[in-house]
């Protein structure tokens, strides 16, 4: 039990020490990029009301998502494909399996991220509807929409969505090699995202997701949200109808109706339980 505790602490402050580093740089560059080229003028993101939230989600969200993600890939493969020992579970994923992992880490870094974001925009338009939103509607809580709004998620929709993405894609038999790069990549351009900027990314609109895009998501319904579902490649939306991204347009004002909604980071996780 000690052994398993100590463990248990040693993964904890590794994704901590980690992100540190990624976390200190991207305050840095979006606190000089949104000077300069802010969506939404007004107070610094340190001044946001419900930073201590914010800090919360983004401390802990990552390491919610390592256990819930080594959890859904060992209960996968036991369930599917009967390995049950860990030695199974290491040939099984450590370096890919099955005609996949045979292709270049390059390729299965591109497949990796196409099958995973086509995957999330499904699941997140799930996540849109009637019986699943009292999870979302966490993510969509933030009024003050800045860089560190991005790792806001109910653990049950980080569930459903990223990590079962992630695993799909595993099980699939890319190698979970990809993460190297692709982990603060991913991290970088959430944050990208949801930082406060009026960058639409001109002719590249349709080709990756840009602050504006991305903003777009967070407004009301009646103001252009329930569009851009996409986190990484717009051209889903563009595919499946939900692209909205007018000319000359900014989005403003985000945050859900219901003004009861709780902003601590304890409460907002308990909430959907309530009702
Ligand atoms: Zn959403
Ligand atoms: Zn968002």
């Amino acid at each position: 039990m000690t052994q398993e505790l100590i463990a248990f602490v040693g993964v904890v402050g590794e994704t901590f020490t980690r992100n540190v580093p990624i976390s200190i740089a991207l305050a840095v560059v979006f606190t000089v990029l949104t000077w300069f080229s802010a969506c939404n003028p007004g107070r610094p993101w340190w001044h946001k009301r419900d930073l201590i939230t914010d800090l919360c989600y983004w401390l802990f969200i990552p390491v919610i998502t390592r256990f819930l993600r080594i959890g859904l890939l060992i209960a996968v493969a036991a369930l599917v494909m009967g390995i049950t020992t860990s030695e199974g579970l290491v040939a099984f994923y450590e370096n890919g399996h099955g005609p996949l992992a045979a292709l270049p880490l390059a390729v299965q870094g591109v497949i990796f991220l196409i099958g995973q974001d086509i995957i999330l925009y499904w699941t997140h338009r799930w996540f849109h509807g009637q019986r699943f939103w009292k999870y979302h509607a966490v993510h969509h809580s933030s009024e003050e929409l800045e860089w560190i709004s991005a790792a806001r998620f109910h653990p049950i929709n980080l569930f459903l969505g990223s990590v079962m993405a992630d695993v799909v894609m595993l099980f699939a038999g890319i190698s979970p090699n990809v993460f190297v790069v692709l982990g603060p990549l991913t991290i970088a351009h959430s944050a990208f995202v949801h930082a406060n900027l009026d960058w639409t990314l001109g002719p590249f609109k349709y080709v990756i997701a840009s602050p504006v895009f991305h903003r777009w998501h967070h407004t009301a319904a009646e103001r252009g949200g329930e569009k851009n579902f996409a986190a990484t490649f717009p051209i889903l939306d563009v595919l499946f109808g939900t692209f909205y991204m007018p000319a000359g347009e900014l989005p403003d004002r985000y945050g859900i109706a219901d003004r009861s909604f709780p902003q601590t980071f304890g409460a907002q996780l308990v909430h959907p339980f309530t009702r």
